[in-house]
């Protein structure tokens, strides 16, 4: 294997395609951020536009806002503007609310569209929201569905005439090991059964075609990959074909065919629209469309062979650099099955990552023993991740990780 020095990265940040991005961001000095998948940089762009939202739109303009400036429309136009990342139609994407409450409408709507059924199946190492969101969905229609959960490996062999909707992920939050949309979807249609894919740790980095796979139904977070802000409301995916029978539980009065009739009656508004249930987040959608804006602007195929390519490097320096010192990968080698984080695992993984962040190098830890770094291609330069494996051997070689201070648990890792 040839030997990797800094000189070289440098050279590889000059020829990155992407390389202009970075300008696009504001990043604290000397801060190298591996946590986009977690929560996105500020874009910029967002600083004066939430500003502007404010002081200018609320400020002034008041209720007239909700026409004049644009308000209600944000939902479907930052939709749009999703749609071809995702391999969407225009009309197929809305943003609404955060990534756990529009789960429970997509979920809510789904088991309704296969009432004989009685399964919701999903994997075991799925995010935690989507498990809690379907045992909480469960308990109130009385068990009449039940979430059966299985490992990775036996969703094809557990998929049968029971399963109502298949609810995955497509990358695990923990390992970023990907599982294959297009062959599962296929296979939970053979069954019958209705998919809903999660998409928070995809959307943004990873290309993708809802439609040529013929996905039903998806949603995915916005303030990872698609640098929203914190707790950015999350985008929801609904196939044309779907969309008449589509039956929102939380039926709310923004989600009428006709709102200002104040009708006692709830009726669907036609389309996308539909999905929606009050009135839209505007000063987080205000930040969400920035962010949506600058990950539209860029080439996914270009964003996908940095991703990949810094991926690679991560692992391979690892190799080079820390050998002896127990980190192991916890994520996929092959990058055709990783998504854009890596993970490796070491029993003292908290305490590292907090040495790390006290060097300035912001990784996350999870449960049990994984150091988890987020690859984000837009702003991270090759030279960064030469910077970071370089924390990452001092800080094993210092046993920077035994002071006390990183030993104790903090409340959000
Ligand atoms: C981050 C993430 C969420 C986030 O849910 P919120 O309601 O926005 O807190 C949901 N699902 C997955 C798979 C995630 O990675």
């Amino acid at each position: 294997m040839d030997i990797i020095d800094r000189a070289a990265l440098e050279e590889r940040d000059r020829h990155d395609p992407l390389a202009a991005f970075r300008g696009e961001f504001l990043l604290p000095e000397g801060v190298i951020y591996l946590d986009g998948n977690s929560l996105g940089p500020l874009p910029r762009k967002t600083e004066a536009a939430v500003q502007d939202l404010i002081t200018r739109q609320w400020g002034q303009h008041l209720i007239q806002g909700w026409v004049d400036d644009g308000w209600m429309e944000l939902p479907a136009r930052i939709g749009r503007q999703l749609a071809p990342m995702l391999g969407a139609a225009q009309d197929e994407v809305l943003v609404c609310d955060s990534t756990t409450v529009s789960l429970f409408k997509l979920l809510g709507s789904a088991v309704q569209f296969n009432p004989g059924r009685s399964k919701i199946l999903s994997t075991k190492d799925n995010f935690p929201t989507n498990l809690y969101t379907a045992q909480g969905l469960s308990a109130l229609l009385g068990g009449r569905v039940r979430l059966q959960t299985v490992s990775e490996d036996a969703i094809e062999a557990a998929l049968d005439e029971s399963i109502a909707v298949l609810l995955l992920t497509q990358v695990n939050f923990r390992t970023g090991a990907m599982l294959d949309i297009p062959r599962l979807t296929a296979a939970a249609h053979r069954h019958g059964a209705l998919v809903i894919w999660d998409l928070s740790h995809s959307s943004g980095v990873l290309p993708l075609h809802l439609r040529e796979w013929e996905v039903d139904l998806a949603l995915g977070c916005g303030y990872k990959f698609l640098n929203g802000g914190p707790g950015a409301p999350a985008f929801v995916f609904i196939a044309n074909r779907l969309q008449p029978g589509f039956q929102n539980p939380i039926s709310g009065w923004l989600g009428h065919a006709a709102p200002f009739d104040f009708s006692p009656r709830y009726q669907p508004a036609p389309g996308i629209l539909r999905a929606t249930s009050g009135s839209p987040p505007v000063l987080s959608l205000a930040a969400l469309a920035c962010g949506v804006e600058l990950a539209a602007k860029a080439d996914l195929g270009q964003v996908r062979a940095k991703s990949i390519a810094l991926g690679d490097l991560f692992l391979k320096l690892v190799a080079q650099e820390c050998a002896g010192l127990d980190l192991q990968p916890a994520c996929p080698t092959d990058s055709a099955l990783r998504g854009s984080q890596v993970s490796f695992s070491h029993p003292q993984g908290y305490a590292i990552i907090q040495a790390l962040i006290q060097r300035k190098v912001i990784g996350d830890f999870r449960d049990p023993n994984l150091l988890r770094f987020g690859l984000a291609p837009l702003f991270l330069r090759y030279v960064d991740i030469w910077d970071a494996v370089q924390h990452l051997k001092a800080v094993h070689e210092n046993r920077e990780w035994e002071a006390p201070e990183f030993q104790a648990r903090k409340a959000v890792t």
